[in-house]
């Protein structure tokens, strides 16, 4: 039996990032998963590091989206009926948290851990030797229709307000920074400090290797054997059981299963995405992701090919994939960019961890000492994953913590 300073369950970005936080803090940490790093919803995401812009992914509140996506017309989102019972209250609970003074309030509790987002992978990749998937040229927002580009008008003013640096361009000025666009858009904006990754998946595993170098192991088991022992707790591994007066929850959408049965009920639920890799026809090439606004899908530049993912999915977690988005967006996508032969057979699927109010929960377990939180990172899992394994961290070894936790408590559910 082993005894460590502290154990992160799960290990995607989010705990990968934890742990490695934790360890170069001098823990000794041991991280259990069922599978390798980052093998799961961390795999496939569309690589930004930084957000989408200013504001976290609202619940459409316009009446024509709603009823295209209820008709399921709409290429940015799909749904399983036979979820929706069990999805009401939470989709409930996200279209309130998505009126538009709920949605600016959650753009600026985020706006401490977004701002520091970029510098947080710097740090982790300089030390993981891994700068070289790092890409620091931005990301650019396409707009079809004057309408679309006319409603980011708030979003754009709070940006300007918090220090976002943005650059609305015309056609011609975006396709000066990405050529193989074509003109079937009105409106573009660049981003210009939003990062991104050429590999999510090659990321994650440089830094569960840092985390190795700093002697941090990483174990294979169920984290659902996770149980108090006296004054600690356990959880039973391939190598035996470990035990440690501290653990974290950073199991991205399973993170419900182990704290279901301690009687911890957090609104967690997934929107569920795909992606599949495009060889570009001819010549063309992509510098930086774009995402087709109103379209919602996002091209993004991999080592694989040309990565498109989609929107939402409203789904149970582990239901069989449909991903009958691509049928509705590929029209679109390939009017955009010449997207030629499809790398895979198949789409990938992955499940965002998701909060109705668009926030992660950072921090203590109310009522379960010793058991810490870092899961519902929702769009935004590569990005938060470093800064969030900072904060945590800060916690939990009591350094000062950089920004203001609160936003991110697990009790704001308690109500
Ligand atoms: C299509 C798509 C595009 C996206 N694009 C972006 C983007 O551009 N930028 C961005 O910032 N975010 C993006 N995201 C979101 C981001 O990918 C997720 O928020 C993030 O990967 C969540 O990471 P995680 O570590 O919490 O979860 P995961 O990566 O799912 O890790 C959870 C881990 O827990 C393990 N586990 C689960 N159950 C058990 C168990 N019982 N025992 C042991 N281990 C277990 C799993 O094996 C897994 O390794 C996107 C997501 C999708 C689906």
């Amino acid at each position: 039996m082993a005894r460590v300073d502290a154990i992160v369950l799960g290990a995607g970005i989010v705990g990968t990032s934890a742990a490695l936080q934790l360890a170069r803090r001098g823990l000794a940490v041991a991280q259990v998963d069922r599978r390798g790093p980052g093998e799961e919803t961390s795999y496939g995401n569309a690589g930004v590091i930084g957000g989408a812009g200013v504001y976290p992914t609202p619940f459409p509140r316009r009446l024509g989206t709603l009823l295209r996506v209820a008709l399921k017309l709409s290429p940015e989102a799909n749904y399983h009926l036979s979820a929706l019972p069990r999805l009401a209250p939470w989709l409930w609970a996200y279209f309130r948290e998505s009126h538009p003074a709920r949605l600016e309030a959650a753009a600026r509790a985020l706006r401490p851990l977004m701002a520091r987002s970029v510098a947080e992978h710097e740090a982790l990749a300089r030390e993981a030797r891994a700068e070289q998937f790092l890409r620091k040229n931005g990301w650019i927002s396409v707009y079809r229709t004057d309408a679309a580009f006319k409603a980011l008008a708030p979003q754009l003013e709070l940006g300007a307000e918090l220090g976002v640096r943005f650059r609305t361009l015309d056609v011609a000025g975006a396709r000066a920074l990405e050529p193989g666009l074509a003109p079937v858009f009105r409106h573009a904006v660049h981003w210009p400090d939003i990062a991104s990754v050429s590999n999510p998946f090659a990321l994650t595993r440089a830094y569960a290797a840092r985390f190795a170098e700093l002697g941090g192991v990483l174990l294979r088991g169920d984290a659902r054997s996770l149980h108090r022992n006296g004054r600690n707790w356990r959880v039973d591994t391939a190598e035996g059981p470990v035990d440690s007066p501290e653990v974290v929850v950073a199991l991205g959408p399973w993170s419900v299963d182990v704290l279901a049965p301690l009687g911890l009920r957090l609104p967690l639920a997934v929107k569920r995405g795909y992606h599949r890799h495009y060889r570009p026809r001819g010549t063309a090439r992509l510098e930086r992701p774009v995402v087709d606004a109103e379209i919602g899908y996002v091209l993004a530049p991999m080592e694989q090919g040309i990565r498109l993912t989609t929107g939402a999915e409203f789904a149970a977690r582990d239901a069989p994939p449909t991903p009958v988005q691509f049928r509705r967006l590929m029209p679109y996508a390939t009017a955009l960019f010449p997207l030629g032969e499809p790398v895979e057979a198949q789409p990938w699927m992955g499940a965002r961890p998701c909060f109705p109010d668009m926030r992660p929960v950072i921090g203590r377990t109310p009522g379960q000492p010793g058991l810490w939180l870092d899961c519902g990172h929702n769009h935004f899992g590569l990005t938060l994953g470093p800064v969030s394994g900072r904060l945590l961290a800060e916690m939990m070894t009591g350094e000062a913590p950089f920004c203001d936790p609160a936003p991110f408590a697990a009790e704001r559910f308690a109500a």
